[in-house]
């Protein structure tokens, strides 16, 4: 855990080596260990100085994630913070110098610490990261560094990197004052030992600035006019930002607002109870859960298929060169795969390049990415018209249009000319997958890889196992996802798989509610303070509201007699057919956009869609429900996926939606968000909905027998 050994100059040495780990990362147990260390190393009198480093790649990554979000009894959480905050300060005032040789990154809780130590010199490490992530996962960093940092660097620098968690460079770090030195790589154990060499010879008592006599926040406290104006415009844009619905950066910013409108230690208490209030909270177990967990195991890949060999990539073929093809093709080179872009015409083909050399010129214009890099990345797309150019493809994805036959074509076409191996995926967004296999020769190696749109840039894809599909194709395909950087989720073959269908539900609510005659701006207002990143009746208008009368056409063209027509069906034809209003890309649609300013509400919904107003022209139904049910519409349906199986595990329906249409991490997903409410409150509330606005908010029988049965999806 720690290589304790003293020199005989009397300079302590202390390794943190955290066993089994490839980081660093502070626990309780890890903290015990080091404590004594110092503490043994504070009371030898041979002890001169204490030099805290690495044998890993990077100094401490952060606290153990697992351990906070297991946090539930709040008094022992800060009993325990109070202890260790205890020892920091002995540390700092123990009058032995304390230095840091950052060798790589210190982040959060190990950034924290350091700031504890009396000096800190990094090596040049390019790839080394120093910050407070904390926020990015519903927390604050609680082990000081809400008071050090400020009182280290002021608080107009400090605020955006406790409040946003960006993460800086060495060089970073050393102009704004956050670290003392920046040294060539290898010598930073040198370094930080001829610091403390000097310091003791100097015969000087090593204090941090804020123990001095006579300090003064750099750039001024809270109370002064610069700190006023900095608080109200911070809040401000705080509260439009979030809606009040992420409690960190509120946090953080009364941290330093009270923390440094008093001493040192009393800052240091203001922290410890925020920041146990912050550990408890469902916001911060919904995001570790979710963005953290839930993610790492999807990039682990940890639902593949046991047995079956890892697949490399070295060139796929891609159907269609439009907006998705040109797209997948972008985030596949940049893999360093090559692909083969092919489309009816060689022109067509051409037109997917093209469209890719244009982003990427942007990003050298930008600075973001070389010439001779962009060079390289045109160099491995190579459109063409010809099918006999996808001879050697590994995989060969579709995206030409949706239309069932020209992908039973194009499938047909490319079966012929690759190998017996090779494995064929649809981009579709809608299209059965099993349907779409019937095409196919070997069914068994055909699969579902839904992107999303920009797709260079979406982290999302889908992954769908048709009815044939076999789990040797459904591993390498899960291969080829990870090794272009996305994240995959796994969904068993539906209608919608599961994002569309769930993220379909938030924008036909919108339409209800439309319909019902509330007042569109409230009906995408509302959308926005529930924490989604567009409205409704926004999002039709991105998506295309044709592209979504056009999935309600053949939706009802596929089901007959079973189709129940909805308000999404009504509205849609009526905007397309009757209004000619397709959405965004026609310059009209819920919105208007003018060229010359921004777009704003079409005028023409009030004459079309009659508003229906209470006493005082005010809406018939409060913000708070019309929030629940765009909320509680995507529950319900994510559950239904859960019960018809579509979904094989809830942190696929939680991760999906995060990083599929943008779902609020705060409320931890569709499914996690359930959890937070406690299952037998959904119950209630959603048997309360259902009975005013029909089946659609009926609760799936799992829910239900998990309510009754107190069960539940998350521990
Ligand atoms: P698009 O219209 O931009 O591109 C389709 C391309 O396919 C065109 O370049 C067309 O020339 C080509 N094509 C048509 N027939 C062909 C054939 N027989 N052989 C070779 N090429 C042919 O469409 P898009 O938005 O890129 O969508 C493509 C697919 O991806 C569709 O199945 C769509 O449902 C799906 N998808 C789209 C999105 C989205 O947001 N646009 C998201 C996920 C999935």
């Amino acid at each position: 855990m720690l290589n304790y050994t003293v020199d005989a100059e009397g300079i302590a040495t202390l390794e943190w080596d955290y066993p089994d780990k490839s980081q660093n990362i502070l626990n309780n147990a890890s903290l015990t260990t080091f404590v004594e260390a110092c503490r043994m190393a504070l009371a030898d009198s041979f002890v001169r100085g204490l030099l805290i480093c690495s044998a890993k790649k990077d100094f401490i990554a952060g606290g153990d994630l697992g351990e906070l979000a297991g946090v539930t009894d709040a008094a022992a959480f800060h009993a325990a913070i109070v202890d260790w905050r205890a020892f920091m300060r002995s540390l700092e005032l123990g009058g032995k110098p304390v230095a840091a040789a950052l060798n790589g990154s210190a982040l959060g809780g190990g950034m924290e610490l350091a700031l504890a130590f009396h000096y800190r010199v990094a090596a040049d490490n390019p790839k080394a990261r120093f910050g407070f992530p904390e926020v990015t996962l519903g927390l604050l960093p609680g082990a000081g560094g809400t008071q050090r940092l400020p009182r280290l660097i002021g608080m107009q620098a400090a605020a955006p990197l406790l409040m946003e968690g960006k993460r800086i460079t060495a060089a970073e770090a050393l102009k704004i004052g956050m670290i003392h030195a920046v040294v060539a790589v290898g010598e930073e154990r040198q370094a930080a030992r001829k610091w403390l060499l000097d310091v003791i010879a100097s015969g000087a008592k090593p204090l941090q600035p804020w123990d001095t006599k006579g300090f003064k926040i750099p750039g001024g406290g809270p109370g002064t006019p610069h700190g006023m104006q900095m608080f109200m415009a911070a809040n401000a844009m705080l509260r439009e930002k979030t809606f009040d619905n992420y409690p960190a950066p509120k946090h953080i910013l009364s941290c330093i607002y009270e923390g440094l409108g008093t001493d040192f230690d009393t800052g240091l208490a203001i922290e410890a109870r925020y920041f146990t209030n912050l550990v408890i909270s469902p916001v911060s177990k919904n995001m570790i859960r979710s963005l953290f967990f839930g993610m790492q195991d999807a990039n682990k890949l940890a639902s593949r298929p046991a047995g079956v060999p890892p697949q490399k990539y070295s060139k796929i073929g891609m159907l269609g060169a439009g907006m998705m093809g040109a797209g997948i093709a972008m985030a596949t080179v940049a893999a360093g795969i090559a692909v083969v872009l092919l489309d009816t015409t060689m022109d067509a083909a051409q037109k997917g390049k093209d469209y890719a050399r244009a982003q990427w010129a942007k990003q050298v214009a930008r600075g973001r990415l070389t010439q001779e890099a962009m060079d390289a990345l045109l160099l491995r797309i190579h459109p063409t018209a010809d099918y006999a150019d996808l001879k050697g493809c590994e995989l060969v994805i579709e995206a030409v249009f949706e239309k069932r036959e020209i992908k039973a074509d194009v499938t047909q076409k490319a079966e012929v000319v690759i190998g017996n191996d090779a494995i064929f995926a649809s981009n579709t967004s809608t299209l059965p997958i099993t349907g779409l296999a019937e095409a196919s020769v070997r069914p068994a190696n055909f699969i579902g890889l839904h992107f999303f749109s920009p797709a260079e840039k979406m982290p999302l894809v889908e992954i769908i196992v048709g009815k044939a599909t076999s789990d040797a194709t459904l591993a390498r395909a899960m291969d080829f996802v990870r090794a272009i950087g996305k994240t995959p989720i796994v969904v068993n073959d539906s209608r919608g798989f599961y994002t569309s269908r769930v993220f379909g539900t938030y924008v036909s609510e919108g339409m209800v509610l439309l319909e019902e005659g509330v007042p569109p701006a409230l009906i995408d207002k509302a959308g926005l303070i529930a924490g989604m990143p567009v409205g409704p009746l926004a999002l039709a208008d991105e998506i295309s509201i044709e592209l979504v009368h056009k999935i309600g056409q053949q939706t009802r063209a596929d089901l007959g007699a079973a189709f129940v027509e909805r308000a999404a069906d009504r509205i849609t034809a009526k905007m397309v057919a009757e209004l000619g209003r397709l959405g965004r890309k026609s310059g009209a649609g819920f919105y208007d956009y003018p060229a010359d300013g921004p777009k704003h509400l079409w005028p023409g919904l009030a004459q079309h869609f009659p508003q229906k107003l209470g006493a005082g022209d005010t809406a018939m139904i409060g913000l708070e429900e019309i929030i629940e049910r765009l909320i509680l519409v995507q529950s319900v349906e994510s559950v239904r996926c859960l019960e018809e199986q579509v979904l094989r595990a809830p942190i696929d329906a939680d991760v999906g939606a995060i990083l599929g249409w943008g779902y609020p991490p705060f409320r931890g997903g569709p499914v996690g968000w359930l959890h937070t409410l406690g299952l037998p409150a959904a119950v209630v509330a959603l048997d309360r909905l259902a009975a005013i606005h029909g089946p659609r908010f009926a609760a799936p029988k799992i829910l239900r027998d998990m309510a009754a049965s107190g069960e539940r999806f998350y521990a």
